[in-house]
Parts: structure tokens; sequence; C-alpha cells
């Protein structure tokens, strides 16, 4: 694609890299936050109600500008990792909000020293303090697993030496990285991309290629590897976690018996899903076993024309439209306001995301748009996470964001309506069975492949206590939990040993994965619900349930959240009602197909 793609505009968080702005918001920093700790430290258990209130007033509005200042450092790195002025300025901004932040870390340490009785009355008596009670409540929930002040502050301080020193080297030599592909040079999400080519030749070449560069990498990622889950186990040892898995679950504020029951779930359908639909798709490109670069190619009779930037955008923005006015308005600003960047360049990060910043400012969305349908998807995906920031930013700092799983909610739904607007405005039967079956991988990219990401790195957190890992003990476990994903219907070669390399969740958030499979799940079971209310002519009481559901941002629990919509998480077969859906669209495959 040769077409210009937009980049964002920072500009609504500091004007550039070298703007005297930052230089004063760090200045005004440190004043404040050496106040706060004078007014403060040692003195909270003390403080009256109002007192209390006015407190975390000022905590959440140095937080605010603390957000601001490392969103700025985060986003321009994303896109300029090779740039040494820029690599510079982000590592001095890391180094200033760690410092800082470790400075006020006593203060929710101390919060929590007040009993819960206390706290609960004075939430009852005084209005601006029961505004945080969510707060209070959330951060009430790491009371058992926090150290003592000045062990905290040290753990802050020296995660930018250690876990941010060596996400920073994984990034570094990730982002630098170029795949010789026959006499082409790429980048890492060029690369990936070609595996949707439609010559299995290159999908070959480039599978070989990325196995190779990796290859070169294999020493320096697995140590960088075992250091980070070590890392990560010394300090989950120190706060009393029980499971390597358990320190995310309390910060997704979701229960360990939820999230096993979802992984197992999920594991026990491998067969029913993953490995039938790659056997039919094998027979759809003829062959009798897809090889492990066939899993995303296209479908033989796929006319592969690229879409423009200008016609995803429309796509997305009327199937939003045709849900919600008011999401479709929100995400229209994205567009207008510059708030992404969709270009593929050389030292940019693969993959999208859509960071919040802070209630103050307003989200940036990043891609590597390459005009594929799954490049539609992503945009409505990453939009679906935009509108919801958006939406929340009013609940503040403090309360605006939404733990992990809740958040995949919003994107996936977005997807979701993207999907069946395509399907409704489909010109052939045979443009609707792609688009199904495109839909089925994602599902089954989102499902089937991150759980069985969660059990690799269950199994590799596991086996970490007994010392280090060598390459080969890793690319064990990669090779038997994703050949147990696809059972007999994908050949994974030898060259996929080191494919776990690439994928940066391992390295940056441990445990994150489970998170898409949750929220597409529970996606499921909401659209489900939105498609009955819609036939009794209730679609807009369902939009303004939903909406509301993302106003509330960090506010509720997910037990209180799901509750309008009669959705329970906590019972048994809730997960599998949501891979039902999953499971209805291969057998529409499959009926059309044999
Ligand atoms: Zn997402």
């Amino acid at each position: 694609m040769t077409e210009t793609l937009p980049c964002w505009n920072l500009t609504d968080l500091y004007p550039s890299t070298d703007s005297p702005c930052i230089e004063a918001d760090k200045q005004k920093l440190r004043e404040e936050i050496l106040q706060f700790v004078k007014d403060y430290r040692g003195q909270v258990t003390a403080l009256n109600v109002a007192g209390l209130a006015e407190a975390i007033t000022r905590y959440e509005s140095l937080q605010d500008i603390l957000g601001k200042i490392s969103s700025y450092g985060d986003l321009i790195f994303s896109t300029h990792s090779t740039i040494p002025e820029i690599v510079t300025v982000y590592q001095n901004i890391s180094e200033f909000v760690s410092e800082q932040s470790s400075a006020l870390t006593f203060f929710v340490l101390e919060v929590n020293q007040i009993t819960a009785e206390q706290m609960e009355s004075a939430c009852v008596a005084h209005a601006a303090l029961s505004h945080y009670a969510p707060w209070l409540r959330d951060v009430r929930a790491f009371k058992p697993y926090q150290l003592d002040v000045l062990l905290e502050q040290l753990l802050v301080e020296k995660s930018i030496t250690s876990e941010a020193a060596w996400i920073r080297l994984y990034e570094d030599i990730s982002n630098r990285m170029i795949v010789r592909v026959g006499d082409e040079q790429l980048t890492l999400a060029e690369t990936l991309d070609l595996f949707s080519q439609p010559d299995a030749g290159k999908r070959e070449a480039a599978a070989f290629a990325l196995s190779e560069a990796l290859t070169d990498r294999l020493d320096q990622f697995t140590l960088i590897f075992n250091t980070i889950i070590k890392d990560k186990s010394i300090e989950d040892q120190w706060r009393g976690f029980g499971r390597p898995v358990s320190s995310r679950n309390l910060a997704n504020l979701i229960e360990d018996e939820i999230v096993d029951t979802l992984a197992a779930t999920v594991t026990q359908h491998f067969s029913v899903l993953s490995e039938r639909y790659y056997r039919l798709k094998a027979r759809m490109m003829g062959k009798e076993k897809l090889e492990y670069w066939d899993r995303n190619a296209p479908l033989p009779d796929d006319e592969d024309s690229p879409i423009a930037w200008e016609e995803a955008k429309r796509i997305v923005l009327e199937s939003y439209q045709q849900f919600s006015p008011e999401m479709a308005r929100i995400a229209e600003t994205f567009f207008t306001h510059e708030w992404i960047d969709a270009s593929v360049k050389m030292g940019k990060t693969a993959g999208a995301f859509s960071h919040p910043t802070v209630p103050s400012v307003h989200p940036y969305i990043l891609m590597n748009y390459q005009g594929k349908v799954r490049d539609v998807m992503t945009l409505a995906h990453e939009l679906g996470h935009g509108v919801h920031q958006v939406l929340a930013a009013h609940q503040g700092t403090l309360m605006a964001d939404t733990p992990l799983t809740l958040a995949e909610t919003a994107s996936v739904f977005g997807e979701q309506l993207t999907f069946q607007y395509l399907l409704s405005h489909a010109p052939s039967p045979a443009a609707k069975r792609r688009l199904i079956a495109g839909k089925i991988e994602d599902m089954l990219n989102t499902v089937v492949r991150q759980i069985a990401f969660y059990n690799f790195e269950t199994a590799l957190h596991h086996d970490r206590n007994n010392g280090e890992l060598s390459a080969e003990a890793i690319s064990k476990h990669w090779m038997k939990t994703q050949a147990e994903s696809f059972g007999d219907a994908i050949r994974l070669d030898k060259s996929y040993h080191v494919f776990w390399t690439y994928i940066s969740h391992f390295f940056h958030t441990p445990f994150y994965v489970y998170a898409y499979a949750f929220g597409d799940c529970l996606v499921n079971s909401l659209y489900a619900i939105y498609e009955e209310e819609k036939k009794q002519g209730r679609a807009a009481d369902f939009e303004e349930k939903y909406l509301e559901m993302l106003r509330s941002g960090g506010r509720h629990r997910h037990k209180e959240l799901l509750a309008p919509f009669g959705i329970d998480i906590a019972q048994a077969d809730f997960w599998q009602k949501g891979l039902h859906h999953l499971s209805v669209l291969i057998d529409e495959l499959e009926q059309d197909i044999l």
C-alpha cells in the first residue's frame, strides 16, 4: 500500500520533545510532591474526614500530571524507538516518573492503615470522600500484599533498572530487528503481515526468515525472559502471592477461580473449535494438513483488494453509527483531531493499542495499517477502547481505568459491530463465507490462541521456580502448548520453536493474554443479548445500558457492572455459552462447504 496514512499529533500533551512545558511540569511536580509528602507523610491515619478527602483530591491531581508526562514518553518512544535523542527523552521521563511515584507510595499504604470500619463510616458521612469509595475499595484489595513503605519505595525506584530496563532492552532488540525475506529487508510488523499473503511461497519464506532472525537473537531473548520471570517471582514471594497468575488477577480485580474456569473450559474445547476449523480450512485450501504459516492465509477465492484508509474509516464509523450515534460521534473525533497513528515504519512498535493517557487530555491510538479486513477490525477494536476511555474520563485519574478484562469488552464489542456491518453488506455468498471464516480465525486467535499462550506462561513461570530455563526448555513448553491447541490440523515445523520470542505480552505484562479470551466470550454473550433486545424493539434500552457501563469506568466490579444485562460470569457454564457462538459459526461454515 502506498497511500499516506495518518500520524498522530501529540501537541495536546506537549508541543515538542524539547518544549519548556515539560520542564515546567516537572518542576511543578517536584515542588508539589515535596509539599504533599511534608503535609501527609506519617499523618494520614490522623486526618479527619474532610482532610482525607482533600488529600485524595491532591493525590489525584498529582497522578494526573505524572500520567501526562509518562504517557508522552511512552507515545514518542512507541513510534521512534530507534532515534537516540527520542530514546534519551523517554528514558529521562521514565526515571523522573519513577522517582516521583516512589515519593508518593507512602500515601496508599497509609490510607490502608485506616480500618475498614472507620473508612466505611467516613465514606457514609462525607460526600467528597464517598465519591472516592470505589478507589478506596480497590486500593484496599492490595492491602494483604503490601510491604513496608521503605520497601515499596525501593521497589518503585529499582523497577527502572530491573523490570523496566529488561522490557526496554527487549523492545530495543525487537524494534531494530531486520528480517531478510528474499532480497527484502523488513520490520517485524511487515514480516508478520506476509503470513496473510495469498502466495504460499511468500508465507513460507517469511516463516523461515523470521525464524532465522529470532534464532539469531534467541540467547538474548532467553536471558531477558528468564530475568523478567525471576524478577516477578521474587516480588511475588515478598508480597505473599500464592501463584504466579495471582498478582495479575488481583490487578484485574478478578478471582483466581474465575480465570481457572475460563482457561480450563477453553482448553477442553481446543479440538472442537480450533482443530475442527483448521481441518476445514485445509480442505478449503486443497491440503491434507495446514503448515503453520498457512494459519492466517487468505482463502483461495479471496480477491485481496486492499481497503483504503478512508474506506476503513467509513466502515467503522458507519457500523458504530448503526448501534449508537454517540459512539460514532466520539470515534470520529479520533480522525478529525489527529489522535491516530496508522503508518508503518522502522522503529515503530508492531501491533496496536489505544493509550488512555490521562482524563485531562484524551486517548491516542497506534496501529500499523496495511489494508486488510483484519486491519479494519483492528481499527474497530482500538476505537472501541478509545470511545470507552473518552466516556470514562469524567471518573477522574483514580477511577477512569477499567480492569484489563473489562477493558477488552468494549474493544471486542466494537469489532463485533463492524463484523456484523460487513456481513450485512457482503456483495456475494463467497464474500460472506470469507468474512465468516475471517471472524472465526480472529476469534480463534483471541480465544484459543491466547489461552494456549496462557497455558505456556503458566507452565514456564512454574518451572522457572526450579532454576534458569534453557532456550530448549522454553521451546519445548511452547511447542507442546501450541500443538495442543491446534491438534492434528496444523503441522508445526521445527522452525516454529522460537516463535514465542516475538509475543511481547510475555515480556511486558505476564498473564495479560487471558483478558482477550475473557473479553471475547463476554462480548459473545452481550451481543446475543443485544440481538434479542433488538428483536423485541428494545435496542435503545440496550444502547443506554451499554454506554452507561462504559461511562462508569472503574467504579464497579464485574458483578455490579454486568448485573443490568443479567450476566453472571461466576456461573460455571457462562464461558461455555460464550464459546457456543464460535461453534455455531464453524457449523455454519461446515454446512456451506461440505
Ligand atoms: Zn484491546
